[in-house]
Protein backbone atom coordinates (compact mmCIF):
# COMPACT_ATOMS: atom_id res chain seq x y z
CA UNK A 1 0.00 0.00 0.00
CA UNK A 2 1.18 3.59 -0.91
CA UNK A 3 2.36 5.70 2.04
CA UNK A 4 0.03 8.68 2.33
CA UNK A 5 2.04 12.12 2.84
CA UNK A 6 2.05 13.33 6.04
CA UNK A 7 -0.38 16.25 6.48
CA UNK A 8 1.18 19.41 7.46
CA UNK A 9 0.86 20.58 10.95
CA UNK A 10 -2.56 22.52 11.76
CA UNK A 11 -2.00 26.33 13.20
CA UNK A 12 -3.31 25.35 16.38
CA UNK A 13 -0.89 22.37 16.47
CA UNK A 14 2.09 24.56 15.91
CA UNK A 15 0.73 27.22 17.98
CA UNK A 16 0.38 29.86 15.76
CA UNK A 17 -2.82 30.06 16.05
CA UNK A 18 -1.97 31.84 19.24
CA UNK A 19 -0.47 35.38 18.70
CA UNK A 20 3.43 36.00 19.87
CA UNK A 21 2.09 38.28 22.80
CA UNK A 22 0.38 35.69 24.56
CA UNK A 23 3.56 33.84 25.27
CA UNK A 24 5.20 36.76 26.67
CA UNK A 25 2.34 37.37 28.93
CA UNK A 26 2.09 33.50 29.93
CA UNK A 27 6.21 33.49 31.05
CA UNK A 28 5.31 37.32 32.54
CA UNK A 29 2.75 35.99 35.10
CA UNK A 30 3.44 32.91 35.58
CA UNK A 31 4.16 31.56 39.18
CA UNK A 32 7.70 29.21 38.15
CA UNK A 33 10.92 31.38 38.12
CA UNK A 34 11.43 31.74 34.50
CA UNK A 35 15.04 33.03 33.02
CA UNK A 36 16.51 32.64 29.48
CA UNK A 37 20.02 32.78 29.06
CA UNK A 38 22.45 32.61 26.46
CA UNK A 39 24.91 29.74 25.80
CA UNK A 40 27.14 30.84 28.54
CA UNK A 41 24.11 31.62 31.54
CA UNK A 42 24.55 34.90 31.03
CA UNK A 43 21.10 36.19 31.96
CA UNK A 44 19.07 37.70 29.20
CA UNK A 45 14.99 37.67 30.70
CA UNK A 46 14.45 36.93 33.87
CA UNK A 47 10.36 37.18 34.72
CA UNK A 48 8.37 38.96 38.27
CA UNK A 49 8.52 35.08 40.02
CA UNK A 50 11.74 34.97 39.15
CA UNK A 51 12.36 38.55 40.56
CA UNK A 52 10.25 37.86 43.59
CA UNK A 53 11.80 34.58 44.19
CA UNK A 54 15.65 35.92 44.17
CA UNK A 55 14.84 39.74 45.37
CA UNK A 56 17.17 40.97 42.68
CA UNK A 57 15.29 43.37 39.97
CA UNK A 58 15.02 43.03 36.51
CA UNK A 59 18.16 45.30 36.35
CA UNK A 60 20.12 43.78 37.99
CA UNK A 61 19.61 40.47 36.46
CA UNK A 62 20.19 40.85 32.98
CA UNK A 63 23.70 40.74 31.82
CA UNK A 64 24.85 38.49 35.10
CA UNK A 65 25.52 35.28 35.31
CA UNK A 66 23.10 32.65 36.56
CA UNK A 67 26.00 31.85 39.16
CA UNK A 68 24.86 35.23 40.79
CA UNK A 69 22.38 32.43 42.63
CA UNK A 70 24.94 30.04 43.61
CA UNK A 71 26.05 30.11 47.25
CA UNK A 72 28.93 27.53 46.63
CA UNK A 73 27.60 24.43 48.93
CA UNK A 74 26.08 22.95 45.96
CA UNK A 75 28.59 20.38 44.88
CA UNK A 76 30.78 21.01 41.85
CA UNK A 77 29.79 17.77 40.53
CA UNK A 78 26.21 19.27 40.16
CA UNK A 79 26.83 21.50 37.83
CA UNK A 80 29.03 19.72 35.60
CA UNK A 81 26.77 17.37 35.61
CA UNK A 82 24.21 19.76 34.55
CA UNK A 83 26.18 21.47 31.90
CA UNK A 84 27.22 18.14 30.44
CA UNK A 85 23.69 17.77 29.84
CA UNK A 86 22.53 20.68 28.66
CA UNK A 87 25.71 20.89 26.46
CA UNK A 88 24.17 17.75 24.69
CA UNK A 89 21.19 19.02 23.84
CA UNK A 90 18.98 17.40 27.12
CA UNK A 91 16.56 18.99 29.41
CA UNK A 92 18.15 18.66 32.60
CA UNK A 93 15.96 18.88 36.50
CA UNK A 94 18.03 18.88 39.73
CA UNK A 95 17.91 20.82 43.29
CA UNK A 96 20.44 23.76 43.75
CA UNK A 97 20.96 25.84 46.78
CA UNK A 98 20.67 29.19 45.86
CA UNK A 99 21.57 32.84 47.42
CA UNK A 100 18.92 35.44 47.62
CA UNK A 101 20.63 39.11 46.99
CA UNK A 102 19.82 39.51 50.52
CA UNK A 103 22.02 36.60 51.10
CA UNK A 104 19.03 34.17 52.88
CA UNK A 105 19.04 30.61 51.34
CA UNK A 106 16.50 28.78 49.67
CA UNK A 107 16.23 24.79 48.03
CA UNK A 108 16.06 25.70 44.43
CA UNK A 109 14.21 22.74 42.32
CA UNK A 110 15.79 23.81 38.70
CA UNK A 111 14.71 22.65 35.30
CA UNK A 112 17.05 24.16 31.98
CA UNK A 113 15.74 23.32 28.90
CA UNK A 114 18.19 23.86 25.61
CA UNK A 115 16.59 26.24 22.81
CA UNK A 116 17.80 24.99 19.92
CA UNK A 117 17.55 26.68 16.81
CA UNK A 118 16.73 25.28 12.77
CA UNK A 119 20.18 24.45 12.03
CA UNK A 120 20.61 22.37 15.85
CA UNK A 121 22.03 24.49 16.95
CA UNK A 122 22.01 25.48 21.01
CA UNK A 123 21.37 29.69 20.74
CA UNK A 124 19.69 30.19 24.86
CA UNK A 125 18.68 27.98 28.09
CA UNK A 126 15.27 28.28 28.93
CA UNK A 127 15.87 27.89 33.32
CA UNK A 128 12.34 27.32 35.45
CA UNK A 129 12.51 27.00 39.05
CA UNK A 130 10.30 27.09 42.13
CA UNK A 131 11.22 27.54 45.77
CA UNK A 132 11.19 23.98 47.66
CA UNK A 133 12.78 24.88 50.71
CA UNK A 134 9.42 24.61 52.73
CA UNK A 135 8.78 21.08 50.73
CA UNK A 136 11.94 19.68 52.15
CA UNK A 137 11.99 20.63 55.70
CA UNK A 138 8.59 18.91 55.42
CA UNK A 139 10.09 15.88 53.96
CA UNK A 140 12.90 16.55 56.41
CA UNK A 141 11.15 16.59 59.16
CA UNK A 142 8.86 13.17 57.92
CA UNK A 143 11.90 11.81 57.82
CA UNK A 144 13.56 12.94 61.29
CA UNK A 145 9.98 11.71 62.76
CA UNK A 146 10.50 8.36 61.08
CA UNK A 147 14.12 8.10 62.05
CA UNK A 148 13.20 9.04 65.55
CA UNK A 149 10.05 6.49 65.78
CA UNK A 150 12.20 4.17 64.66
CA UNK A 151 14.74 4.25 67.21
CA UNK A 152 12.21 4.37 69.91
CA UNK A 153 10.49 1.58 68.83
CA UNK A 154 14.03 -0.26 68.18
CA UNK A 155 14.83 0.83 71.66
CA UNK A 156 11.75 -0.28 73.62
CA UNK A 157 11.57 -3.79 75.41
CA UNK A 158 8.65 -5.44 74.03
CA UNK A 159 8.65 -6.45 70.85
CA UNK A 160 6.61 -4.50 68.35
CA UNK A 161 5.49 -5.16 64.91
CA UNK A 162 3.14 -3.28 62.27
CA UNK A 163 1.16 -5.51 59.75
CA UNK A 164 -0.99 -4.73 56.77
CA UNK A 165 -4.80 -5.80 56.53
CA UNK A 166 -2.83 -9.25 55.34
CA UNK A 167 -0.68 -9.34 58.09
CA UNK A 168 1.88 -8.92 55.82
CA UNK A 169 5.05 -6.92 58.43
CA UNK A 170 5.50 -3.29 57.44
CA UNK A 171 7.85 -2.73 59.98
CA UNK A 172 9.48 -4.36 63.41
CA UNK A 173 11.75 -4.11 66.23
CA UNK A 174 15.12 -5.49 67.61
CA UNK A 175 13.22 -6.99 70.29
CA UNK A 176 10.72 -8.31 67.54
CA UNK A 177 13.99 -10.00 65.53
CA UNK A 178 15.08 -11.93 68.28
CA UNK A 179 11.20 -12.74 68.88
CA UNK A 180 11.97 -14.94 64.92
CA UNK A 181 14.25 -16.72 66.20
CA UNK A 182 13.07 -18.01 68.93
CA UNK A 183 9.49 -18.76 67.75
CA UNK A 184 10.61 -18.88 63.85
CA UNK A 185 8.64 -16.68 60.81
CA UNK A 186 6.31 -15.11 61.48
CA UNK A 187 6.20 -14.44 65.01
CA UNK A 188 3.12 -11.98 64.67
CA UNK A 189 1.00 -14.64 62.35
CA UNK A 190 1.49 -17.09 65.45
CA UNK A 191 0.27 -15.12 67.58
CA UNK A 192 -2.88 -13.80 66.19
CA UNK A 193 -3.66 -17.40 65.39
CA UNK A 194 -3.14 -17.96 69.29
CA UNK A 195 -5.27 -14.99 70.08
CA UNK A 196 -7.83 -15.63 67.80
CA UNK A 197 -8.29 -19.18 68.86
CA UNK A 198 -8.21 -18.39 72.78
CA UNK A 199 -10.60 -15.02 72.23
CA UNK A 200 -12.85 -17.00 69.31
CA UNK A 201 -15.96 -14.36 68.18
CA UNK A 202 -15.04 -11.48 70.33
CA UNK A 203 -11.55 -11.88 68.46
CA UNK A 204 -13.52 -11.66 65.55
CA UNK A 205 -15.52 -8.73 66.39
CA UNK A 206 -12.28 -6.81 67.37
CA UNK A 207 -11.11 -7.35 64.22
CA UNK A 208 -13.36 -7.09 62.07
CA UNK A 209 -14.72 -3.20 63.88
CA UNK A 210 -10.73 -2.36 64.26
CA UNK A 211 -11.33 -2.34 68.03
CA UNK A 212 -8.01 -2.34 70.17
CA UNK A 213 -7.31 -5.38 72.62
CA UNK A 214 -5.56 -5.01 75.77
CA UNK A 215 -2.95 -7.53 77.28
CA UNK A 216 -3.58 -10.93 76.71
CA UNK A 217 -1.50 -13.42 77.65
CA UNK A 218 -0.99 -16.01 75.27
CA UNK A 219 0.74 -19.75 75.08
CA UNK A 220 2.83 -20.62 72.21
CA UNK A 221 3.24 -24.21 72.36
CA UNK A 222 6.88 -24.72 70.87
CA UNK A 223 7.90 -28.81 69.38
CA UNK A 224 10.13 -30.84 71.93
CA UNK A 225 10.68 -26.83 73.77
CA UNK A 226 8.72 -25.83 76.63
CA UNK A 227 5.81 -23.56 75.90
CA UNK A 228 6.76 -19.52 75.75
CA UNK A 229 3.88 -17.38 77.25
CA UNK A 230 3.38 -13.63 75.52
CA UNK A 231 1.68 -10.93 76.89
CA UNK A 232 0.14 -9.49 73.23
CA UNK A 233 -1.89 -5.90 72.70
CA UNK A 234 -3.41 -4.88 69.45
CA UNK A 235 -4.07 -1.92 68.29
CA UNK A 236 -4.94 -0.24 65.44
CA UNK A 237 -4.60 3.02 63.71
CA UNK A 238 -6.12 3.96 60.28
CA UNK A 239 -3.78 5.63 57.35
CA UNK A 240 -5.39 8.09 54.42
CA UNK A 241 -3.65 6.99 51.24
CA UNK A 242 -1.31 9.13 50.15
CA UNK A 243 -2.18 8.15 46.25
CA UNK A 244 -3.07 10.68 43.32
CA UNK A 245 -6.17 8.61 43.20
CA UNK A 246 -7.35 9.01 46.66
CA UNK A 247 -6.86 12.80 46.58
CA UNK A 248 -10.39 13.86 46.06
CA UNK A 249 -11.86 9.99 47.21
CA UNK A 250 -9.87 9.66 50.46
CA UNK A 251 -9.17 5.69 50.85
CA UNK A 252 -8.32 4.36 54.02
CA UNK A 253 -5.90 1.96 55.14
CA UNK A 254 -5.72 0.16 58.54
CA UNK A 255 -2.83 -1.23 60.42
CA UNK A 256 -2.30 -3.16 62.91
CA UNK A 257 -0.02 -2.90 65.62
CA UNK A 258 0.95 -5.92 67.86
CA UNK A 259 2.76 -5.34 71.22
CA UNK A 260 4.38 -9.08 72.55
CA UNK A 261 5.78 -8.78 75.79
CA UNK A 262 7.54 -11.88 77.42
CA UNK A 263 5.93 -12.93 80.49
CA UNK A 264 7.71 -16.15 80.80
CA UNK A 265 9.49 -15.11 83.85
CA UNK A 266 6.48 -13.56 85.16
CA UNK A 267 4.46 -16.92 84.64
CA UNK A 268 7.58 -18.94 86.16
CA UNK A 269 7.14 -16.69 89.28
CA UNK A 270 3.72 -17.37 89.18
CA UNK A 271 3.81 -20.86 88.83
CA UNK A 272 6.16 -21.36 91.69
CA UNK A 273 3.55 -19.62 93.75
CA UNK A 274 0.94 -21.36 93.17
CA UNK A 275 3.03 -24.66 93.70
CA UNK A 276 4.14 -23.58 97.05
CA UNK A 277 0.70 -22.64 97.86
CA UNK A 278 -0.42 -26.64 96.57
CA UNK A 279 2.04 -27.89 98.43
CA UNK A 280 1.38 -25.93 101.59
CA UNK A 281 -2.36 -26.76 101.66
CA UNK A 282 -1.80 -30.48 100.74
CA UNK A 283 0.68 -30.68 103.78
CA UNK A 284 -2.13 -29.11 105.93
CA UNK A 285 -4.24 -31.82 104.70
CA UNK A 286 -1.89 -34.45 104.77
CA UNK A 287 -1.84 -33.52 108.54
CA UNK A 288 -5.01 -33.74 109.18
CA UNK A 289 -5.93 -36.78 107.03
CA UNK A 290 -2.95 -38.97 109.02
CA UNK A 291 -4.70 -36.91 111.87
CA UNK A 292 -8.27 -39.02 110.80
CA UNK A 293 -6.21 -41.72 110.28
CA UNK A 294 -4.46 -42.38 113.25
CA UNK A 295 -7.57 -41.90 115.41
CA UNK A 296 -9.58 -43.72 113.30
CA UNK A 297 -7.21 -46.35 113.31
CA UNK A 298 -6.94 -46.33 117.11
CA UNK A 299 -10.67 -46.39 117.48
CA UNK A 300 -10.65 -49.28 115.40
CA UNK A 301 -7.97 -50.63 117.51
CA UNK A 302 -9.67 -50.25 120.91
CA UNK A 303 -12.93 -51.59 119.52
CA UNK A 304 -11.00 -55.24 119.16
CA UNK A 305 -10.61 -55.50 123.21
CA UNK A 306 -13.56 -53.71 124.02
CA UNK A 307 -16.11 -56.05 121.98
CA UNK A 308 -13.91 -59.26 123.81
CA UNK A 309 -14.50 -57.43 127.54
CA UNK A 310 -18.38 -57.34 126.43
CA UNK A 311 -18.01 -61.06 125.85
CA UNK A 312 -16.71 -61.76 129.17
CA UNK A 313 -18.75 -59.47 130.53
CA UNK A 314 -22.10 -61.35 129.01
CA UNK A 315 -20.81 -64.69 129.92
CA UNK A 316 -19.98 -63.69 133.49
CA UNK A 317 -23.78 -61.90 133.78
CA UNK A 318 -25.17 -65.17 132.18
CA UNK A 319 -23.46 -67.47 135.44
CA UNK A 320 -24.51 -65.47 137.84
CA UNK A 321 -27.40 -66.56 140.17
CA UNK A 322 -30.97 -64.48 139.90
CA UNK A 323 -30.49 -61.87 142.22
CA UNK A 324 -26.74 -62.46 143.71
CA UNK A 325 -24.39 -59.75 143.13
CA UNK A 326 -20.88 -59.96 141.52
CA UNK A 327 -18.95 -57.15 142.46
CA UNK A 328 -16.69 -58.01 139.66
CA UNK A 329 -19.19 -57.70 136.93
CA UNK A 330 -20.31 -54.66 138.26
CA UNK A 331 -16.96 -53.35 138.39
CA UNK A 332 -15.90 -54.78 134.92
CA UNK A 333 -19.34 -53.44 133.80
CA UNK A 334 -18.16 -49.83 135.53
CA UNK A 335 -15.46 -50.18 132.98
CA UNK A 336 -16.23 -51.06 129.81
CA UNK A 337 -18.64 -48.13 130.50
CA UNK A 338 -16.08 -45.76 130.84
CA UNK A 339 -13.99 -47.08 128.06
CA UNK A 340 -17.26 -46.88 125.87
CA UNK A 341 -17.60 -42.95 126.89
CA UNK A 342 -13.59 -42.83 126.27
CA UNK A 343 -13.84 -44.14 122.85
CA UNK A 344 -16.91 -41.93 121.68
CA UNK A 345 -14.58 -38.75 122.69
CA UNK A 346 -11.87 -39.70 120.50
CA UNK A 347 -14.29 -40.31 117.89
CA UNK A 348 -15.66 -36.94 118.17
CA UNK A 349 -11.83 -35.83 118.11
CA UNK A 350 -11.90 -36.93 114.45
CA UNK A 351 -11.46 -34.11 112.46
CA UNK A 352 -13.52 -34.02 109.68
CA UNK A 353 -12.51 -33.70 106.19
CA UNK A 354 -12.13 -30.16 104.74
CA UNK A 355 -15.01 -28.04 103.58
CA UNK A 356 -13.46 -27.71 100.26
CA UNK A 357 -16.10 -27.56 97.61
CA UNK A 358 -16.46 -30.47 95.09
CA UNK A 359 -15.83 -28.93 91.60
CA UNK A 360 -15.14 -29.74 88.16
CA UNK A 361 -11.20 -30.97 88.15
CA UNK A 362 -9.10 -32.32 85.35
CA UNK A 363 -6.67 -34.38 86.01
CA UNK A 364 -4.91 -33.69 83.15
CA UNK A 365 -4.14 -30.43 85.02
CA UNK A 366 -3.78 -32.55 88.61
CA UNK A 367 -1.34 -34.94 87.14
CA UNK A 368 1.16 -32.59 86.04
CA UNK A 369 1.17 -30.76 89.29
CA UNK A 370 1.99 -33.86 91.28
CA UNK A 371 4.68 -34.45 89.27
CA UNK A 372 6.13 -30.63 89.96
CA UNK A 373 5.81 -31.47 93.91
CA UNK A 374 7.71 -34.25 93.22
CA UNK A 375 10.51 -32.82 91.03
CA UNK A 376 13.27 -32.76 93.67
CA UNK A 377 12.95 -36.25 94.86
CA UNK A 378 12.31 -37.83 90.91
CA UNK A 379 15.68 -35.44 90.01
CA UNK A 380 17.61 -36.85 93.14
CA UNK A 381 16.37 -40.62 92.74
CA UNK A 382 17.40 -40.10 88.73
CA UNK A 383 13.70 -41.68 87.75
CA UNK A 384 13.01 -40.95 84.27
CA UNK A 385 8.69 -39.98 84.11
CA UNK A 386 6.68 -40.49 81.60
CA UNK A 387 3.33 -38.29 81.58
CA UNK A 388 0.41 -39.63 79.53
CA UNK A 389 -2.54 -37.23 79.52
CA UNK A 390 -5.73 -38.16 77.95
CA UNK A 391 -6.24 -36.90 74.70
CA UNK A 392 -9.82 -35.45 75.85
CA UNK A 393 -10.11 -33.39 78.79
CA UNK A 394 -10.14 -35.57 82.10
CA UNK A 395 -12.45 -34.16 84.21
CA UNK A 396 -14.10 -35.57 86.93
CA UNK A 397 -16.46 -34.18 89.98
CA UNK A 398 -14.03 -33.44 93.04
CA UNK A 399 -11.66 -31.78 95.32
CA UNK A 400 -8.59 -31.16 93.86
CA UNK A 401 -6.53 -30.85 96.88
CA UNK A 402 -8.02 -34.49 97.92
CA UNK A 403 -7.40 -35.52 94.65
CA UNK A 404 -3.82 -34.24 94.54
CA UNK A 405 -3.03 -35.39 97.64
CA UNK A 406 -4.10 -38.98 96.55
CA UNK A 407 -1.70 -39.24 93.27
CA UNK A 408 0.90 -37.41 95.50
CA UNK A 409 0.66 -40.49 98.15
CA UNK A 410 1.03 -43.04 95.00
CA UNK A 411 4.05 -41.24 93.43
CA UNK A 412 5.85 -40.91 96.71
CA UNK A 413 4.92 -44.89 97.01
CA UNK A 414 6.48 -45.22 93.55
CA UNK A 415 9.40 -42.97 94.34
CA UNK A 416 10.16 -44.85 97.50
CA UNK A 417 9.70 -48.72 95.68
CA UNK A 418 12.15 -47.40 92.79
CA UNK A 419 14.72 -46.13 95.17
CA UNK A 420 14.54 -49.69 96.67
CA UNK A 421 16.24 -51.38 94.04
CA UNK A 422 19.79 -50.79 93.56
CA UNK A 423 20.22 -51.40 89.65
CA UNK A 424 17.65 -51.55 87.09
CA UNK A 425 15.65 -49.23 85.07
CA UNK A 426 14.59 -46.26 87.07
CA UNK A 427 11.33 -45.66 85.58
CA UNK A 428 7.50 -43.56 87.00
CA UNK A 429 5.31 -44.23 84.25
CA UNK A 430 1.96 -41.90 84.20
CA UNK A 431 -1.19 -42.67 81.97
CA UNK A 432 -4.86 -40.89 82.42
CA UNK A 433 -7.18 -42.47 80.04
CA UNK A 434 -10.92 -41.73 79.62
CA UNK A 435 -13.52 -44.63 79.39
CA UNK A 436 -17.18 -44.44 78.54
CA UNK A 437 -18.12 -44.70 82.17
CA UNK A 438 -15.00 -43.34 84.21
CA UNK A 439 -11.48 -41.76 84.18
CA UNK A 440 -8.74 -44.05 84.70
CA UNK A 441 -5.16 -43.02 86.04
CA UNK A 442 -2.09 -45.60 86.27
CA UNK A 443 0.65 -44.72 88.43
CA UNK A 444 3.54 -47.50 87.34
CA UNK A 445 6.60 -47.83 88.76
CA UNK A 446 9.59 -49.91 88.36
CA UNK A 447 10.29 -50.84 91.74
CA UNK A 448 9.89 -54.08 93.32
CA UNK A 449 6.43 -54.74 93.15
CA UNK A 450 4.07 -55.93 95.35
CA UNK A 451 3.27 -59.37 96.57
CA UNK A 452 0.08 -61.15 95.24
CA UNK A 453 -0.72 -61.92 99.00
CA UNK A 454 -0.41 -58.16 99.94
CA UNK A 455 -2.58 -56.93 97.30
CA UNK A 456 -5.18 -56.28 99.48
CA UNK A 457 -3.76 -55.64 102.56
CA UNK A 458 -1.51 -52.91 101.80
CA UNK A 459 -4.80 -51.04 101.63
CA UNK A 460 -5.56 -51.63 105.72
CA UNK A 461 -4.64 -48.94 107.85
CA UNK A 462 -0.99 -49.30 109.61
CA UNK A 463 0.01 -52.18 107.25
CA UNK A 464 3.37 -51.69 106.19
CA UNK A 465 5.69 -53.85 103.94
CA UNK A 466 8.21 -51.65 105.37
CA UNK A 467 10.49 -52.48 108.49
CA UNK A 468 9.73 -51.24 111.69
CA UNK A 469 12.58 -49.03 111.63
CA UNK A 470 11.51 -47.07 108.83
CA UNK A 471 9.09 -44.14 110.16
CA UNK A 472 6.05 -45.82 108.58
CA UNK A 473 2.54 -45.45 109.63
CA UNK A 474 1.04 -47.50 106.74
CA UNK A 475 -1.88 -44.93 106.61
CA UNK A 476 -0.81 -43.93 102.91
CA UNK A 477 -2.74 -46.46 100.59
CA UNK A 478 -5.38 -46.64 103.18
CA UNK A 479 -5.85 -42.74 102.89
CA UNK A 480 -5.64 -43.24 98.86
CA UNK A 481 -8.02 -44.89 99.03
CA UNK A 482 -10.44 -43.76 101.29
CA UNK A 483 -10.34 -40.41 98.67
CA UNK A 484 -11.06 -42.92 95.69
CA UNK A 485 -13.97 -43.87 97.02
CA UNK A 486 -15.57 -40.59 98.79
CA UNK A 487 -15.35 -39.91 95.19
CA UNK A 488 -17.16 -42.62 94.13
CA UNK A 489 -14.23 -44.79 92.48
CA UNK A 490 -11.54 -46.85 93.26
CA UNK A 491 -8.24 -48.45 93.35
CA UNK A 492 -7.14 -51.30 93.35
CA UNK A 493 -3.33 -52.97 92.23
CA UNK A 494 -2.73 -54.52 88.92
CA UNK A 495 -2.23 -58.28 89.58
CA UNK A 496 -0.69 -59.30 85.94
CA UNK A 497 2.17 -56.74 85.77
CA UNK A 498 5.06 -58.22 86.38
CA UNK A 499 7.92 -54.71 85.98
CA UNK A 500 6.92 -53.48 89.64
CA UNK A 501 3.82 -52.20 90.79
CA UNK A 502 0.76 -50.32 88.33
CA UNK A 503 -1.70 -49.10 90.54
CA UNK A 504 -5.12 -48.29 88.91
CA UNK A 505 -7.42 -45.57 90.24
CA UNK A 506 -10.82 -45.07 88.49
CA UNK A 507 -12.98 -42.12 89.29
CA UNK A 508 -16.44 -41.40 88.04
CA UNK A 509 -16.44 -38.53 85.35
CA UNK A 510 -17.88 -35.36 85.92
CA UNK A 511 -21.49 -35.52 85.90
CA UNK A 512 -21.68 -39.07 86.98
CA UNK A 513 -21.34 -38.93 90.53
CA UNK A 514 -21.74 -36.46 92.91
CA UNK A 515 -20.17 -37.31 96.01
P1 LIG B 1 31.50 27.96 37.69
O1 LIG B 1 32.93 28.02 37.73
O2 LIG B 1 30.74 29.01 36.99
O3 LIG B 1 31.00 26.57 37.14
C1 LIG B 1 31.15 25.34 37.83
C2 LIG B 1 31.32 24.24 36.81
O4 LIG B 1 30.27 24.31 35.84
C3 LIG B 1 32.60 24.36 36.04
O5 LIG B 1 33.64 23.59 36.62
C4 LIG B 1 32.25 23.86 34.67
O6 LIG B 1 32.53 22.52 34.56
C5 LIG B 1 30.73 24.06 34.58
N1 LIG B 1 30.44 25.24 33.69
C6 LIG B 1 30.18 26.50 34.08
N2 LIG B 1 29.90 27.26 33.03
C7 LIG B 1 29.98 26.45 31.94
C8 LIG B 1 29.81 26.65 30.58
N3 LIG B 1 29.49 27.85 30.08
N4 LIG B 1 29.99 25.60 29.75
C9 LIG B 1 30.32 24.40 30.24
N5 LIG B 1 30.47 24.12 31.55
C10 LIG B 1 30.34 25.14 32.38
N6 LIG B 1 23.42 28.08 39.09
C11 LIG B 1 22.99 28.32 40.33
O7 LIG B 1 23.76 28.21 41.29
N7 LIG B 1 21.69 28.64 40.55
C12 LIG B 1 20.78 28.79 39.53
O8 LIG B 1 19.62 29.07 39.77
C13 LIG B 1 21.23 28.55 38.22
N8 LIG B 1 20.37 28.67 37.16
C14 LIG B 1 20.87 28.44 35.90
C15 LIG B 1 19.98 28.60 34.81
C16 LIG B 1 20.40 28.38 33.50
C17 LIG B 1 19.44 28.53 32.37
C18 LIG B 1 21.75 27.99 33.27
C19 LIG B 1 22.20 27.73 31.89
C20 LIG B 1 22.64 27.87 34.34
C21 LIG B 1 22.22 28.09 35.66
N9 LIG B 1 23.06 27.97 36.76
C22 LIG B 1 22.58 28.20 38.02
C23 LIG B 1 24.45 27.51 36.59
C24 LIG B 1 25.42 28.68 36.67
O9 LIG B 1 25.51 29.25 35.38
C25 LIG B 1 26.78 28.25 37.18
O10 LIG B 1 27.33 27.28 36.36
C26 LIG B 1 26.75 27.77 38.57
O11 LIG B 1 26.06 28.68 39.35
C27 LIG B 1 28.12 27.55 39.15
O12 LIG B 1 28.80 28.76 39.19
P2 LIG B 1 30.19 28.92 39.90
O13 LIG B 1 30.59 30.30 39.71
O14 LIG B 1 30.03 28.37 41.29
O15 LIG B 1 31.08 27.91 39.14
Amino acid sequence: MAKQPAAPNTPAETGDALPAHIFRQAVEQSALAISITDGDANILYANPSFQRTSGYEQQELVGNNESILSYRVTPKLVYETMWAQIKRQRPWNGLLVNRRKDGSRYLADLTISPVVDEDGNTTHYLGMHRDVTEVHRLERQVQNQKTLIESVVDAAQVAIVLLDEREHVLLDNQEYKKLIGDLGKEPAVKLLAALREQMGEAFAKAYDKHRNIAAREVCIELPKRASRWFSCSVSWFEEQDAGADAFYEPLRRHYLLLTIQDIGELKQQQETIRINGLRALLAEQERVQGLRETLAGAVYQLEEPLNMLSAVANMLERRRDAGSELPAVNALEEAMKKSREALETLRACIPSQDGEAMQPTNLNEILPDVLKLATASLLGAGIVVEWLPSDVSAVVHGHPAQLTNLFKQLVANAIEAINERRSGRRELRIACMTRPDCIEVYVEDSGPGIAEELRYKVFQPFFTTKGAARQHLGLGLAMAQEVATHHGGAIDIDPDYRNGCRVRVQLPRSGEHHG
